[in-house]
């Protein structure tokens, strides 16, 4: 049984006034997200996943379909009984919503006291989790006087509180810069692996969808556009939305005046060449290509690491034409592609547009 079961869901907003228009936000979507998951949802402002997420905590609820939390459809309960789901559900948001006038401690009883803990077993369940987050020091300090970063790091002590077994989090690193994501995205990977939490991440970027989610659903209009691993993803697109989030995290991609650049340099067509961990490597296409004895010259390359697996992308300008190049690839593994490098942009198995 999956943790989190979405069937057929949609989410439609009446019109507010005569003459608007009825919207619906989160439109016919089915997703399976299974325990210990890390499933990113990733899309651009609009594309609904603020409301897919309200609709999991059962905060609004669905116009059709249904969401089982551990087997449970939380769009038929009673009120009573949603608050005793939602206690399994914590949540992070971009903002972090603190109270600004309660210490870091206090914000992190917050939860218990309104869940009627008593206060000694409070106070010791609020020193564990600020010892789990790193931030004992800042127990008496109050948010202003951390950074974000830290500030993210007590709402994610407050969201763990009562030992949710899911936790939902919304744009939580949007606010904060490269460095203190990396810190913030490092304890939901902990999060996740040490206390076994299965984590739904909603981003608009794609790099945090690379750096933690092990799966990912990709959103627009209201639809799941497309949805699988992590990698598979990564290294094979299938929409046009998904190679468009790809390409802003692939490095390894010639792109717009590097592209034009290296055009003047180099004579020939050029390809980009993609490999996955399925046995191919750079070692073995330039072995396979030497071998062949095609005339190629590599002009622009690397290898992305995608959820700590390993995917390249070279780029090779090569005189004659691509049919020897595609036979000389052809034995060295599953998982190469080769594209065509188009006049006005980079290639790439599929990430092309
Ligand atoms: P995202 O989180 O991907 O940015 P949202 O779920 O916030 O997307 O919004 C999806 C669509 O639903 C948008 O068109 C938005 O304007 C609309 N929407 C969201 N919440 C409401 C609401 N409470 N009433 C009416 N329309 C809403």
């Amino acid at each position: 049984m999956p943790h989190i079961r979405i069937t057929d869901v949609t989410k439609t907003y009446p019109a507010q006034r005569r003459g608007d228009r009825a919207v619906t936000a989160v439109d016919s979507v089915s997703l399976d997200i299974e325990r210990g998951d890390v499933f990113g949802v990733i899309g651009y402002s609009g594309a609904g996943k603020s409301t897919l997420v309200r609709l999991i905590n059962g905060l609004e609820p669905v116009t059709s379909g249904s969401i089982e939390v551990d087997g449970v459809d939380v769009t038929k309960l009673p009120e009573r009984r949603l608050r005793e789901v939602r206690q399994g559900i914590g949540m992070i948001f971009q903002r972090f919503n603190l109270l600004r006038s309660r210490t870091i401690r206090d914000n992190v009883a917050y939860p218990l006291e309104v869940a009627g803990w008593p206060r000694a077993r409070r106070a010791a369940r609020v020193a564990e989790l600020l010892d789990f987050v790193g931030l004992s020091d800042k127990a008496g300090a109050y948010p202003e006087q951390l950074s974000g970063g830290q500030q993210q790091r007590v709402g994610i002590a407050r969201a763990l509180a009562a030992e949710p077994g899911i936790l939902l989090a919304d744009e939580a690193t949007s606010a904060l810069d490269p460095e203190t994501t990396d810190e913030v995205l490092d304890l939901l990977a902990r999060v996740n692996r040490e206390l076994g939490v299965t984590i739904v991440v909603i981003t608009h970027e794609m790099d945090v969808i690379a750096r933690i989610a092990n799966k990912v659903a990709v959103m627009e209009g209201g639809r799941v556009v497309e949805s699988g691993p992590t990698y598979d993803v990564f290294t094979a697109p299938t929409s046009d939305t998904a190679r468009r989030f790809v390409r802003t995290v692939v490095r390894a991609l010639p792109d717009g005046d590097a592209l034009a650049a290296l055009r003047a340099q180099h004579e020939g067509r050029f390809f980009t060449i993609s490999f996955t961990d399925q046995g191919a490597s750079d070692a073995r296409v330039f072995g396979a290509l030497a071998r062949a004895g095609i005339d190629f010259q590599l002009v622009h390359g690397g290898v992305d690491d995608i959820q700590g697996r390993v995917y390249g992308l070279l780029t090779i300008a090569v005189r004659g034409d691509d049919a020897a190049l595609r036979e000389a690839l052809a034995g060295i593994g599953p998982g190469v592609t080769i594209t065509e490098v188009p006049d006005a942009g980079p290639a790439g198995n599929g990430v092309a547009a």
